[in-house]
């Protein structure tokens, strides 16, 4: 049996990414996935991912994010493909919301160039928006939407490139630890120096297997597209990447891209699924609640949807991701709860993996990311 210096499972954007990072330093390597690629029943799926620096109090994030965009430069210019549309992030809210302020000091802390936008200029430049007068708006120039569909395909196309080697239609359904890691799969059997897993939802189903019981929360998102009424007003070249933040309002937007003269605007919370069965969720009061607010805050936009799609995020309860190794068998990495901002810093969380499993010292603190944060005894999950 062939010795692998990495298997990694998973081919979602953070594996994909670590799978390219390991492959372009040399290393023989494996990446396995359970369904034919391409597919839609993970959480790296879709055209459309919003990408900003800003990142509050997580200063480690931001800057994450500074290396971010240069390496997702280099992919583009590598694979020959646009990946990144700069058409800006505008978030909302009061001024005294703590995602407003912390997005401010952390644009003026990084010296990202901003604008602090008052209400009236809120409604000059965007009068398609009907936003409460009590809210101001922060555009960083810096962001925009990145290409999600490419990019993963960019990643892939890449690391297959530079030598690696990609199974998909293949599950792992067991994983032996070991001073070589042996992997079984729906298909074989496999040796490997060192094991990353980046399994996206399926965590809650693997780690239990290797003896970690971390809490995961597996949630539904819908992702609605809602019809313009003129055509035209949501294009990325009048309207940004869109964060609406307050005490009860946790929605995003994104220009009108994928599907012509249709804008995506959805809730960043839903209900919490099964990834294995995760159309029986019942997103009904979701899609009512997304109604009230389009008819309110985006009368511009008819107030049903037209397209419905659905994705998966994986919350840890503190919203910071799982980067580090397995506690007992240090040769697995994990990465994990990536908590519906994974996207924009995979090309970053592909490289630390990979320094993990290269033994060297990752290039950020990844103290935040630390697995022992979350472990707890099986009866208290
Ligand atoms: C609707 C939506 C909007 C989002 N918006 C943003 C955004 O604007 N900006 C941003 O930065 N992030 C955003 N995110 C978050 C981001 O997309 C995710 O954090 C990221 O895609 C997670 O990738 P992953 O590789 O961990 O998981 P996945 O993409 O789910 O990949 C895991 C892969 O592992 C495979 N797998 C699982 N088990 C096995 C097994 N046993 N054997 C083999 N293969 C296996 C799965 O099939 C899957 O392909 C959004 C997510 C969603 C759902």
């Amino acid at each position: 049996m062939a010795l692998y210096d990495a298997v990694v499972v998973g081919a979602g954007i953070e594996g994909s990414a670590t799978a390219y990072n390991l492959a372009k330093n040399g290393q023989r390597t494996l990446l396995l996935e359970q369904f034919p690629l391409p597919h839609s029943r993970g959480s790296s799926h879709g055209q459309s991912r919003i990408t900003r620096v800003a990142y509050g109090k997580d200063d480690h994030y931001a800057n994450m994010m500074k290396e971010g965009g240069k390496l997702w430069r280099e992919l583009e210019r590598e694979s020959g493909t646009s990946l990144f549309l700069n058409c800006g992030c505008l978030a909302v809210g009061t001024p005294d919301n703590p995602f407003i302020k912390g997005t401010i000091s952390s644009l003026a802390r990084h010296r990202v160039n901003h604008d602090v936008l008052s209400y009236k200029n809120l409604q000059n430049r965007y009068p398609m928006l009907s936003l409460p007068p009590d809210h101001v708006g922060v555009l960083d120039y810096s962001g925009g939407v990145l290409m999600a569909d490419k990019a993963l395909q960019a990643f892939q196309k890449m690391y297959v490139r530079y030598g690696g080697e990609l199974r998909d239609g293949e599950k792992v359904i067991n994983i032996i630890p070991g001073s070589d890691v042996t992997i079984i799969t729906s298909k074989g059997q496999y040796k490997a120096r060192k094991l990353v897993l980046t399994v996206g939802p399926w965590a809650t189903k693997l780690l239990p297997q290797l003896g970690i019981h971390i809490p995961l929360k597996v949630v539904l998102i819908s992702v609605l597209y809602w019809k313009e009424k003129t055509a035209g007003e949501f294009s990325s070249d009048r309207f940004p990447a869109f964060i609406h933040d307050g005490e009860d309002i946790h929605v995003y937007a994104l220009p009108s891209l994928e599907y012509p003269g249709h804008v995506k605007v959805c809730l960043h919370v839903g209900p919490v699924t099964n990834p294995d069965s995760r159309d029986k969720a019942d997103t009904r009061e979701v899609i009512t609640e997304m109604q009230q607010y389009v008819s309110k805050y985006m009368p511009s936009l008819k107030s049903t949807p037209s397209i419905i799609e659905t994705c998966m995020y994986t919350n840890t309860p503190d919203k910071q991701f799982v980067l580090d190794h397995h506690p007992a068998w240090k040769n697995i990495i994990i990465g994990a709860g990536f908590s519906g901002h994974g996207f924009k810093l995979s090309p970053v969380v592909g490289k630390v993996l990979s320094e993990m499993v290269m033994d060297k010292s990752p290039s950020y603190d990844l103290a935040p990311c630390q697995i022992d944060r979350l472990i707890q005894p099986k009866s208290q999950l």
